[in-house]
């Protein structure tokens, strides 16, 4: 039996999966915002609880907003207050008595996507995230890659490739945007659905959320029209440039913005003109498994140990 934990800010999500590894309990409780104590008692209950139910002891994983620090194990996170500077996995390993695996929640989005039965056979996944953020995770062989640092798949705080500047107006038009890691010109605030309001509100001088820019780009407004056109570009030079350090057999997306079909049609026509002449575009669909990828995946994480 697999455990897998998607700890939010707010909440705490817990999924069982079978052999099969389908669904066989949920449950979701309200993550102690300041009580670290409470967090490890709610989380190792939960594990024995359901050891009983169950009659077995199940390998635990837990995802979440952040990641562990490389140096000593304890937790990089902005979101969840009680669990910040703290060391997690190991109080859990102690209160639960077995191993504890903890990942970034977008690298068990990935995980999650690269154990569906379609993709199972699939060498190498990358899972990018368009939503309020930009973000993804690799999957190799069926296990995440999450590097020397734990930062690899980090792919939002990439900054903007150089032609991909020269297509946004260069100096004379091209917005140099404030990151929240500090850095300027970080891909998150361009190619998430954040990034394609500020894009918007840049060109154009109006702030329109991103589900009426795409209603009015179907409808023909001539300056929606302009900025898909100009978005559509931009993230497939972005891509281009992620798949040609990455060279992922299959990517799928997700987040809000991964609901725009069209997407799926241009990405595929714009890329090739980026890669290298020997490379073909990767396969790229939609990710299957929505709001239960974090939970699917942290559970996924004791699968190739
Ligand atoms: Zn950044």
């Amino acid at each position: 039996m697999y455990y897998g934990f998607d700890v939010g800010g707010t909440k705490i999500e817990f999924g069982a999966f079978n052999d099969k590894l389908e669904r066989v309990a949920t449950e979701r409780v309200p993550t102690p915002s300041d009580d670290y104590q409470l967090l490890v008692d709610t989380i190792s209950g939960m594990v024995k609880k359901y050891d009983l139910q169950f009659e077995t002891e199940g390998t635990v994983g837990l995802g979440l907003p952040g990641m562990e620090s490389a140096d000593d194990g304890t937790v990089l996170t902005v979101n969840i207050k009680a669990a910040k500077g703290k060391p997690l996995r190991f109080d859990l390993e102690k209160a639960i008595g077995r191993k504890v695996l903890i990942e970034n929640d977008a690298n068990c989005f990935a995980l999650s996507e690269a154990w569906d039965e379609e993709l199972q056979n699939e060498k190498s996944v990358a899972g990018l995230i368009l939503g309020t953020g930009f973000g993804g995770g690799f999957v190799f062989d069926g296990k995440i890659f999450s590097g020397h640092n734990n930062v690899a798949g980090e792919v939002g705080h990439m900054r903007l490739p150089i032609d991909a500047w020269f297509h946004l107006g260069d100096t004379g038009t091209a917005p140099l945007l404030d990151c929240g890691c500090d850095k300027k010109g970080c891909l998150d605030n361009y190619l998430s659905g954040r990034g394609f309001e500020l894009l918007y509100a840049h060109y154009y001088g109006e702030k329109k959320k991103a589900i009426d820019i795409i209603k009015a780009q179907a409808e023909g407004d001539a300056n929606a029209v302009e900025h898909v056109e100009r978005f559509m570009e931009l993230v497939a030079i972005c891509f281009a440039n992620l798949f040609t350090g990455l060279d992922p057999d299959v990517v799928v997306l997700g987040g809000g913005l991964s609901n725009y079909d069209l997407l799926y049609q241009e990405l595929p026509k714009r890329i090739p003109k980026y890669l290298m002449s020997v490379a073909k575009c990767p396969k790229i669909m939609k990710a299957k498994h929505g709001d239960s990828g974090g939970v699917r995946g942290a559970a996924f994480l004791n699968i190739k140990q």
